[in-house]
């Protein structure tokens, strides 16, 4: 029988969002009177699931996340060069008494809590579960200068989003592998399947945007002020 609160959060907030073109990385944009990451940050630890949060972020900004007002430990972790290498960095300093590692990236500032609990309650029940949505536009692969190879079958393409949460022995075993085999993934459920385990996806939310760019950020904060307006809850799928 699992417990309640045995979900570690790995918070990534630590990339430098050279494509943004900003001095300050895009996660501590300022989006609705706050910094990008502090929205998400604020619903994962308002989660029950949630036993403790690991924020992986440059040390200055770790003023950010205010851990006296915080019910549960915020523990702070080194980025590494790529994503990749920012979880596993925050894998380092997960309890080892934890059920299962939730990621998130901190660019994500619309994740919801139907969408947060719907993914933890499937990796509770198969193992490995991540957020993604069934993909709107045709997808081709190309060959060199641009050539169309093949028209994907859009039925089954599905664009991953996070959260993305593995039980925490598999993503440790998963890592592990990964390591000693050079395996590089843009998401965590890849290095769960180069170890040979499946995830299942569940529905995600369309407006769980990741901000890339400026035009994401207008959009984020043109969600956030029709949500509010419609309804108490921040953001509601
Ligand atoms: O660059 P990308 O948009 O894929 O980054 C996704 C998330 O991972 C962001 O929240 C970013 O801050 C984080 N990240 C990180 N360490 C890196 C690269 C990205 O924590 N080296």
């Amino acid at each position: 029988m699992t417990s309640l609160a045995n979900v570690s959060v790995i918070l990534l907030a630590g990339g430098t969002g050279s494509r943004m073109g900003t001095s300050v990385p895009k996660q501590y944009l300022p989006l609705a009177g706050k910094p990008v990451v502090l929205h998400s940050f604020e619903l994962l630890i308002s989660l029950p699931e949630v036993s403790e949060i690991v924020v992986v972020c440059q040390e200055q900004y770790q003023k950010y996340f205010k851990a006296d007002e915080v019910r549960l430990p915020v523990l702070f972790a080194e980025p590494g060069a790529e994503r990749q290498d920012s979880v596993y960095s925050g894998l380092q300093l997960v309890s080892e008494h934890t059920g299962f590692v939730c990621v998130h990236d901190g660019a994500r500032p619309l994740l919801s809590r139907e969408v947060a609990q719907r993914t933890i309650g499937a990796a509770q029940r198969y193992g490995a579960a991540a957020a993604a949505v069934p993909v709107k536009a045709t997808i081709k692969s190309v060959e060199e200068d641009n050539w169309v190879d093949t028209t994907l079958d859009r039925s089954q393409l599905w664009e991953m989003q996070t959260p993305q949460v593995v039980e925490a022995s598999l993503l440790r075993e998963a890592f592990a592998h990964a390591c000693e085999h050079g395996i590089e993934g843009t998401d965590d459920i890849s290095i769960v399947e180069a170890y040979g385990a499946q995830a299942r996806l569940v529905m995600g939310d369309y407006r769980n945007v990741k901000i890339t760019t400026s035009a994401d950020l207008d959009y984020a904060q043109y969600l956030l002020q029709k949500t509010q307006h419609l309804s108490p809850s921040p953001v509601v799928p």
